[in-house]
């Protein structure tokens, strides 16, 4: 593991390990595994980037503990919780849960309970294929060495204690000529939406083609529609999905979530519109829920 400190000053008091598995996590892991699928459509090998990558996998059953001792509300129940026993569920539900399971049952879990969850560099590794290699970015010592140990025994994987927009210009574009990009920062700072624009600027100087998939939180429209309004600027293909689990002028903080998809892979909007409804039936908490699919930037 490469460990670069001092390059900038951050606030690092997120921890993943809280959310594991919330709505936000089903929702944008759902997708993932839908562009990783779409892309293995071509037996060509691909780099999987995973900007900020988190630990790799939680165990659920200390995601509640607090580390002065108090513990806190799991959010994991109203995520991955409500999917977990649901039968029967469409394909691309199963499709999930059965990768869920698969990881549970590989770090030992036993009969049919919930006790693991796979962050995105999970989802993505259980997927891998031999031609494919993947790269993980996580800042927070700590968690990447978390992160450096669950992959440390894994083929085409490398962990990279650096920032995730600099691993972004440094790993791009890759011997394979083909790469998806996970990019799903904390949303620690009000700053975060103009370091993503910069990061997928970067990355598109680097390499046009590169399929960027960037998680973002919706708490206040203004500021999710802003970030439309500058990721036009890069009259690149864009492919928007947003989940919303309450109303607009709901009291909950975050209502909703998105997924931006740049250069979308072919037949994902398609499979994407499928899911969307039943993600949302099943991980509303107020009237209002909703999902949604459109192009930001249509394909010419
Ligand atoms: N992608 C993960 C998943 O789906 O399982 C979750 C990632 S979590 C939302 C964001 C992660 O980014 C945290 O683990 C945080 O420590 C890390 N982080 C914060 N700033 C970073 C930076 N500049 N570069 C790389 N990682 C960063």
């Amino acid at each position: 593991m490469t460990v670069r400190t001092g390059l900038f000053k951050l606030s690092m008091n997120y921890r993943h390990h809280y959310h594991a598995g919330n709505y936000a996590d089903v929702f944008k892991h759902v997708l993932l595994l839908q562009l990783v699928r779409a892309m293995q459509r071509k037996d060509k090998g691909m780099l999987y980037l995973d900007t900020h990558a988190g630990r790799g996998g939680y165990d659920l059953s200390v995601t509640s503990l607090l580390p002065d001792g108090r513990s806190r509300e799991p959010e994991f129940p109203a995520g991955i919780g409500r999917l977990w026993a649901a039968a029967p569920l469409p394909p691309a539900l199963a499709d999930y849960v059965d990768l869920v399971r698969r990881f549970n049952d590989r770090h030992g879990a036993t009969g049919s309970e919930l006790k693991f969850y796979p962050g995105s560099p999970w989802i993505a590794k259980l997927l891998l294929r031999p031609q494919d290699r993947m790269a993980l970015c996580e800042l927070r010592p700590d968690d990447a060495e978390a992160l450096d140990f669950e992959f440390a025994r894994e083929s085409r994987v490398t962990v990279q204690a650096i920032d995730g927009y600099t691993g972004l210009k440094a790993m791009l574009p890759p011997l394979e000529k083909r790469a998806l990009v996970l990019i799903d920062p904390p949303f620690e700072s009000k700053a975060e939406f103009v370091g993503i624009v910069r990061g997928i600027g970067d990355a598109l100087r680097r390499m046009p083609s590169a399929v960027l998939a960037v998680w973002y939180p919706i708490t206040e429209r203004a500021r999710a529609d802003e970030f439309h309004y500058a990721v036009r600027t890069f009259a690149t293909p864009a492919l928007v999905a947003e989940l919303m689990i309450a109303g607009e002028s709901s009291a909950v903080r975050m209502k909703g979530c998105g997924l931006l998809v740049l250069n979308p892979p072919w037949k994902i909007e398609a499979e994407i519109r499928e899911v969307l409804p039943e993600l949302a039936e099943r991980l509303m908490v107020e009237a209002g829920g909703a999902a949604r699919c459109w192009w930001l930037v249509p394909e010419q």
